[in-house]
This record gives C-alpha cells, sequence and structure tokens, in this order.
C-alpha cells in the first residue's frame, strides 16, 4: 500500500492550506459545529459554511450536476483532514451534506433533488435526524411514530427523542410507520418534514456538559406532502440505511483524534505534578504509550477504509470499525487528560485556573454521547462479529 499522495494531491492540499491560512476566522477557531441555539453562533456557522462552498471545497464528492465537484475521495479526505488542521469551525450544515444530500442524490426524486441540494449548501436550511425515540434506538424498527396516508398528505403523530439540532433546524429527516400491520421493517417510510409545520413542538433537553444540543419533539397531526416521501412507502428502511452508513462515516476524524492526543501529549509535558511535569511519572508514560499505539492503529484503520473507498468498494464493516475505535479513543484521550490534571481536571471552562480553556472535562462528557449516538459501542461490535467475522446473530429475545 502506498500511503504517499500524487504530486497532485500535493499540489491540492498546498491550496487548500493557503486557503485555510487566509480564511479562517480567527475568534471562531476550533469550535464545534453549533450546538446550541445562539443566533449570532448560528449566523456566523452559516457565512463560514457559504464561505467555503464558494471556494469549492464543500461537498466536492457530490456530482457537479448538484453543486459538488464530482470529485474522488482523496480529494474530500484532503480537504477534511485540512479544515481539521487549520482548527477550522464545524460545518453547521453537516448532517445536510453529509447524511441527507447523498440519500437524496442516491434515493431521491429530481424534484427532492432540486428542491433541497441547492439551500443544504449554502446553509440556507439546515437538518436534523428524527430516527430515535423513547422506545427505539438501538433497535430502531420498533418505531411507533405513525404517518397515515390521507389523499395526498401524511398525517403525523408521534414523539423523537435526541433529535440534535431540532432547536434551530429548518428540516428533519424522520422515519415514521406506515403499515403498522406489516413486519417490523416492512412498515416503515422515511420522509422530509419542514420544522415550520403547525403541530411540531421542539423541547430542549440539557446534556451532562449542561449544553442543550439535543431536544424532544413531539408530533401532533402534523400534515406532510405525500411528495416528501423518499423512496418507496413502507420501504424506507433501506433508504435509513443508507443514510447510516453515511452517519458513521462522519463521526470520527481520525486527524483531529491524532490532533487531541498531541494536546494531552504537549499538557503532560507542562502539567507540573510531585514537583516535575507528569510526562516523567511512568504511569502517566506507559498510559501515553498505549494511547499512541492505538492512534496509529486507528490511522492504519483509517486507510484500509480510504483504500476500500479508492477501490469502489462499499465500506462495509470498516465504518463500524471507524466509529467504534475513533469514538472510544476520543473518550479514553479526554479521561488521561482528567487523570494527568488530577484536581484541575474538572475546572470548569469559566474557572481562569482551568488549563487548555477548560477544554478537558467537556471533552470528557461530550466524547461520552458520541459512543452512543449514530449507534452504540455495543451495536457496533454486533455488526463487526455478525458482519465481519461471521459469528452466529444474536440470539432474539436474550435481553
Ligand atoms: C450526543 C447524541 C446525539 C444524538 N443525536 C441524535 C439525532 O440527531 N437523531 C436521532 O434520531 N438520534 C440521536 N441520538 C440517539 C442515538 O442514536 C441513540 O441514543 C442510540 O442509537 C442508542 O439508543 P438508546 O439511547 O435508545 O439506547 P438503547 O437502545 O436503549 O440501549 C441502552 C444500552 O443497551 C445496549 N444495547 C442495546 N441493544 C443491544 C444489543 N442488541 N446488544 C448489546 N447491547 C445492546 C446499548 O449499547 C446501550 O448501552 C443521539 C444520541 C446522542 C448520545
Amino acid at each position: 500500500m502506498d500511503l504517499s499522495y500524487t504530486p497532485e494531491e500535493l499540489a491540492f492540499q498546498r491550496e487548500v492550506r493557503a486557503w485555510l491560512r487566509r480564511n479562517v476566522p480567527g475568534r471562531q477557531r476550533d469550535e464545534r459545529p453549533v450546538e446550541f441555539g445562539d443566533p449570532r453562533r448560528i449566523a456566523a456557522a452559516k457565512a463560514w459554511q457559504r464561505k467555503v462552498h464558494a471556494a469549492g471545497y464543500l461537498a466536492l464528492a457530490w456530482p457537479r450536476d448538484w453543486g459538488g465537484q464530482g470529485a474522488d475521495i482523496m480529494r474530500q479526505t484532503i480537504v477534511n483532514d485540512e479544515m481539521v488542521r487549520a482548527r477550522a469551525p464545524g460545518l453547521i450544515g453537516l448532517l445536510g451534506i453529509s447524511m441527507v444530500g447523498p440519500t437524496l442524490i442516491q434515493h431521491g426524486t429530481e424534484e427532492q433533488r432540486r428542491r433541497h441540494l441547492p439551500k443544504i449548501l449554502t446553509a440556507e436550511e439546515i437538518w436534523c435526524q428524527g430516527y430515535s425515540e423513547p422506545g427505539a434506538g438501538s433497535d430502531l424498527a420498533s418505531l411507533r411514530t405513525r404517518a397515515e396516508l390521507r389523499g395526498d398528505e401524511f398525517v403525523v403523530n408521534g414523539q423523537k427523542v435526541w433529535t440534535s439540532n431540532a432547536q434551530y433546524a429548518d428540516w428533519m429527516f424522520c422515519l415514521v410507520r406506515t403499515d403498522p400491520d406489516a413486519s417490523r421493517h416492512a412498515g416503515i417510510s422515511y420522509i422530509l418534514i419542514d420544522m415550520r409545520t403547525p403541530g411540531i413542538t421542539v423541547r430542549p433537553l440539557v446534556q451532562m456538559t449542561g449544553d442543550a444540543g439535543f431536544n424532544e419533539v413531539f408530533l401532533e397531526d402534523v400534515r406532510v406532502p405525500r411528495a416528501n416521501l423518499v423512496g418507496q412507502l413502507n420501504a424506507g428502511w433501506q433508504v435509513a440505511n443508507a443514510t447510516l452508513a453515511h452517519e458513521r462515516n462522519m463521526l470520527g476524524s481520525t486527524t483531529r483524534t491524532q490532533q487531541t492526543f498531541q494536546k494531552l501529549v504537549r499538557l503532560a509535558r507542562t502539567h507540573r505534578r510531585n514537583g516535575g511535569p507528569a510526562s516523567e511519572d511512568p504511569v502517566v508514560r506507559q498510559r501515553l504509550a498505549d494511547l499512541a499505539i492505538r492512534v496509529e492503529t486507528m490511522r492504519l484503520e483509517a486507510y484500509r477504509q480510504l483504500t476500500d473507498a479508492l477501490h469502489g468498494r462499499p465500506p462495509g464493516i470498516s465504518a463500524s470499525i471507524n466509529k467504534l475505535v475513533t469514538t472510544e479513543l476520543n473518550h479514553d484521550i479526554a479521561r488521561a487528560a482528567l487523570d494527568v490534571l488530577g484536581s484541575y481536571g474538572p475546572l470548569h471552562k469559566r474557572d481562569p485556573r482551568a488549563r487548555d480553556g477548560g477544554v478537558w472535562p467537556s471533552d470528557f462528557m461530550y466524547s461520552l454521547g458520541l459512543i452512543i449516538g449514530g449507534g452504540t459501542s455495543q451495536i457496533q461490535k454486533n455488526i463487526i462479529a455478525e458482519r465481519g467475522l461471521g459469528m452466529p446473530r444474536e440470539a432474539r429475545g436474550i435481553r
């Protein structure tokens, strides 16, 4: 396997790097995607996305007809990596760009593509994902939100939960049960809901980080045009899975994890405990060595996934491996930082004595959420065991 870039890719990398040096807004460096409803932050994040789009660095792999570049995955990877290296702000429209956009290109109607794709790219319309329900998370096929077809409209009733960004999203891609008598997977449809439709109530939930990133969404007699159905009626499960594969790919950035690990090493070198830098403590050194090996393993696994993509092979279980490894590692790096910091560890970002701006405790809590979101680690392990290693399927009703 040749891990080096071609001369053309190197030239492209230099070009992207130079553009980011000139354009990444100083004040917003290193921000997470906007997760809560401060209108000024949202406006700034939308302006940033528009700028990236205008420069031609957004959704590179989308077909040209739909505002992309029809570029290969290497170019997209280079842009993603350079964004992280430049500590550019996260993209507010990431769900649209990475999940619903590709799904509409694959399964949507011409009209749906024309209506939605341009506004996804310019961040004019932000999307949220209405999959999870109080009784349907890992076991998504248990979902109970009903959509009854009446003439040219669905009438939707039910509840979604953990809906990230619903408090400012314009649209939701949503799974609903359209045939309650069919088998669990066969009666589900995939529809697009305008969040301003009467009958929708969004109630923010406060996470342990103190931020209100996700929400409960209540749907009461919400009328949705039949034209907003993606794919065939009652065949939403296949469409939903196409979207989920994109989500798993989106959740882990190996470059960001490498960067966070380097930040931990710097912290260990500079933070003093027992009269010397923490990095001189043999237990801390052992821990750093262990994490360094895992970071390297993760990087090589990501190359394997990239190689598959370059050869046109579907992601298969490597998306699950990547999601599992990266999210668990991010959490363990933050945990190690808290241990290095000892009693300084829990200091909040507003405390002047907090190290690294108090980012470590919130990273620790936030990264725990990402181990759960997009399919928990246990679920990824099941997928890897059953589909990757060919182990027997989990017995039904064992839990
Ligand atoms: C930060 C964050 C953001 C999210 N954003 C969204 C969003 O925008 N839209 C959305 O629709 N959802 C979102 N979710 C929800 C997320 O997809 C679910 O939380 C996740 O799928 C797990 O479902 P659950 O919470 O119902 O847990 P459950 O399914 O109830 O699982 C509880 C525990 O049991 C384990 N478990 C369950 N089944 C098995 C099994 N078969 N084998 C082994 N262990 C098992 C799980 O791993 C877990 O530890 C988000 C979640 C988080 C944390």
